[in-house]
């Protein structure tokens, strides 16, 4: 099958022709499309997601997921990390139980827990009663629940750093938030193979030009990806353009997506966003970056950072999860394994 684009965007380059599909893979680009229009992308990946259409996958059943997940690919989203913030154990582990292994919409890549250890003080709208130092066997439990693939801890709580080599050892990725660490202390878990933070600036300790914090220190490493909610609310638009230009090419778009209104509680603490992917991928591309580098952050990037080779690359060989976008980044079509999958 060809899709009747007239350009993919092929490990970082947009590569004119069209793109061909057969048992579910990509199998040629830059092929004669006379007609072609729109330009194919790989599909969007998201780390972080704690609900979506109404659904709060701590709830979620499995017609639940399956209803999130067919709405997210119309956000050109074709995999994600449910993600569970700090609760109480018990609901952790109820959570992750539910996470299916085969979902109908978008794919599931495992789940993301944002916490429960996380900085006392850095806990947002977390439960401050469900914060937790590190613990061992704790964590064991929850990883034991279900899919566990990505950790958001703080390294500055005394034992992070051995829940850091045990997560490692696991093949597990760990990503720094929620955090109060200086930047010594954030180097320091860097240092032990962390590659990444989450949703850069918000429940961190502020960047001070003589205490430049976790923030500074991430922003500083060419090592470290740094994921950003690009809502125009999380990160005032001087700060996501300096983050662009200190960290182009190691930017992660995630939405954080949550079910509360407007993203808020109601004292007005910031509870995740209400993004989509395709339009962070937008904000990014208006604050300066390049088309290929703002489908990149959506994709190739956040793939990256849980270690998923084959996921967020479009090519040949590839199970083919393509985003068509029109030329005002519309998502036009969205492909799963090679099959249309919007209505
Ligand atoms: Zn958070």
């Amino acid at each position: 099958m060809r899709l009747g684009v007239d350009a993919a965007l092929v490990d970082g380059r947009i590569v004119p022709g069209d793109v061909e599909i057969a048992d579910g893979h990509v199998v040629g680009y830059g092929l004669a499309s006379p007609d072609g229009r729109g330009l194919a992308a790989p599909g969007f990946i998201d780390l972080q997601v704690n609900g979506f259409a109404g659904i709060d996958f701590f709830e979620a059943d499995r017609d639940g997921y399956r209803r999130a997940g067919e709405a997210l690919l119309g956000t050109g989203v074709t995999a994600y990390l449910p993600t569970f913030i700090t609760a109480p154990e018990e609901r952790l582990v109820a959570a992750l139980r539910e996470v299916p292994a085969e979902n109908e919409g978008a794919r599931i890549l495992g789940a993301h827990l944002e916490g429960p250890f996380l900085s006392p003080t850095r806990l947002g709208a977390h439960p401050t009663a469900a914060q937790r130092d590190p613990d061992g066997a704790l964590l064991e439990r929850l990883l034991a629940a279900g899919p566990v693939r990505l950790v958001t801890l703080a390294p500055e709580l005394p034992g992070a750093h051995d829940l850091i080599r045990t997560l490692l050892r696991r093949e597990i990725a760990v990503s720094f938030g929620h955090s109060d660490a200086t930047a010594d202390e954030a180097n320091a878990g860097f240092d032990l193979g962390v590659h990444t933070v989450t949703h850069l600036f918000n429940a961190m300790r502020p960047f001070h030009h003589r205490d430049p914090g976790i923030a500074g220190a991430a922003l500083a490493r060419d090592d470290v990806v740094v994921q950003v909610i690009l809502d125009g609310v999380h990160l005032a638009p001087e700060t996501a353009t300096v983050v662009w230009r200190a960290a182009k090419g190691r930017v992660a778009l995630v939405t954080d997506t949550t079910t509360t209104p407007g993203g808020r509680t109601a004292d007005g603490v910031l509870t995740g966003s209400t993004v989509t992917m395709i339009e962070a991928v937008r904000n990014l591309h208006a604050l300066g970056a390049s088309l290929e580098e703002a489908v990149l952050a959506a994709s190739e990037i956040p793939a990256r950072v849980i270690g998923e080779p084959t996921a967020g690359r479009l090519g040949v060989g590839l199970p083919a999860d393509v985003v068509v976008l029109t030329d005002e980044l519309e998502v036009e079509r969205v492909l799963v394994d090679g099959a249309d999958r919007l209505p």
